[in-house]
């Protein structure tokens, strides 16, 4: 046994506590207040690594909103901490990075943690616990503070620098964090995300691409009762052609269109002059991501018809590649694997359908594995759970890979 397993095996309750009082804190992606509550707290979690915090103002972004309008947004700070050497060219640079926002605003019911125990999939009794973000990603930045810590105290990172840094709007699509990672994904070799491993302890190794439409219906309002036929009911457009982009399911195998969200009109006696469609979609290769886009784009036109009182604006689109097995990738995941052996876990690999920041930074040339976060299921939900037990295990398997990367004896270059 490595001395830094039984150092973070020792501080499991420790871990658990942590997740808990990060998790009862609020940050919703749309919450500004919550994120800085929460960022606030994590300057104070992240000081023990006695490095100076460095926070980084992210641009604000634009997006449509339910009135089918352009409005800039203002998210909250990125944070970044700095350990081991200096970057340099002879050094290895690693990302280790996760997000702090979570899909429950303030207005969710799901506010607050509960532990329990429940049987796993052999029967054996385990800790729990359910709370908002507790493995998407909360637990992540747990794990990622106390790995950190370890990699600190326990390895000589003499030929390694790590950088750290926590995001605030991943779970909206990092629309303002994208561009902090435009700017710094050519600075690393090798990236460590720590988003939640599958609930049976699969790593993913490839992940779907995805985006979403924002398709913007406009029709013409009138009274229901007095002029009725002058009307362009756009509610009633937009419903046709969601059900158009609907039947496109099935179509190509692996590509999913979800239409998520239609809102319009108002007074029930108004014919709707407003339709905005949000429609998410997953593709699993570049040709489908290409197929979806024009076969969208093709359904936007055919409804358009501004001499007939309707005009179809499409905006959004796919803003994360899907994340492939390529010859990079699989070497990083040998590594896992072999350093997963050094401390007896025995790393499995499975695909998954959502996307991650992790696909963001891989078409962006920085090769990553983004599962080092703890075990549970059911995020984006308010059955959210972690297995307790996991925060440390993940902990040390992170520790291994940094110390399997440290004491690999040349600089990878693909
Ligand atoms: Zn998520």
């Amino acid at each position: 046994m490595q001395e830094f397993q039984s150092w973070l095996d020792q501080h499991q309750e420790s871990m658990a506590d942590e997740l808990e009082q990060l998790c009862n804190l609020n940050s919703g992606s749309h919450s500004n207040d919550g994120l800085t509550q929460v960022a606030d707290w994590l300057v104070d979690y992240f000081a023990p690594l006695k490095v100076p915090v460095q926070t980084i103002e992210l641009q604000s972004y634009e997006a449509v909103d339910d009135l089918g309008l352009r409005r800039t947004y203002k998210t909250g700070n990125a944070l970044r901490w700095d350990i081991g050497c200096l970057p340099s060219e002879s050094s290895k640079r690693l990302l280790l990075s996760i997000h702090y926002d979570t899909v429950y605003g303030p207005e969710s019911p799901f506010q607050k943690c509960v532990r329990y125990s429940s049987r796993d999939a052999n029967g054996h009794l385990e800790n729990r616990m359910r709370g908002p973000g507790v493995i998407d990603a909360k637990g992540g930045l747990v794990v990622m503070r106390w790995a950190a810590m370890a990699a600190q105290r326990f390895l000589d990172l003499s030929r390694t620098s790590l950088t750290i840094i926590t995001t605030p709007d991943e779970e909206i699509g990092s629309p303002a964090s994208i561009r902090l990672w435009q700017e710094i994904a050519g600075q690393f070799d090798f990236a460590m995300l720590f988003e939640p491993t599958l609930p049976d302890g699969s790593l993913v190794s490839n992940r779907k691409g995805t985006g979403t439409f924002v398709i913007v219906v406009r029709g013409k309002a009138a009274h229901a009762g007095r002029n009725f036929l002058d009307g362009r009911n756009a509610v009633v457009h937009a419903s046709k052609l969601a059900v158009a982009i609907d039947s496109l399911n099935g179509r190509r195998s692996d590509v999913t269109l979800n239409v998520g969200r239609i809102r319009g009109g108002d007074a029930v006696n108004v014919v709707p002059d407003m339709a905005v469609i949000r429609v998410n979609v997953r593709v699993t290769d570049k040709g489908d991501s290409q197929w979806v886009e024009s076969q969208v784009q093709q359904i936007a036109q055919e409804f358009n018809f501004p001499e007939n009182g309707y005009t179809v604006e499409m905006h959004g689109g796919l803003l994360s590649a899907p994340k492939p097995i390529d010859r990079e990738t699989s070497h990083w995941m040998q590594v896992v694997e072999q350093a997963g052996a050094m401390v007896d876990q025995s790393i499995r690999w499975k695909a998954s359908g959502g996307a991650s920041d992790g696909n963001k930074l891989a078409s962006l040339g920085l090769s990553n594995i983004d599962t080092f976060g703890p075990e549970g299921d059911l995020l984006h939900s308010d059955q959210e759970w972690v297995r307790l037990a996991s925060l440390a295990k993940k902990a040390i398997l992170a520790v291994a890979v940094i110390n399997q990367i440290n004491n690999e004896s040349t600089v990878l270059k693909f």
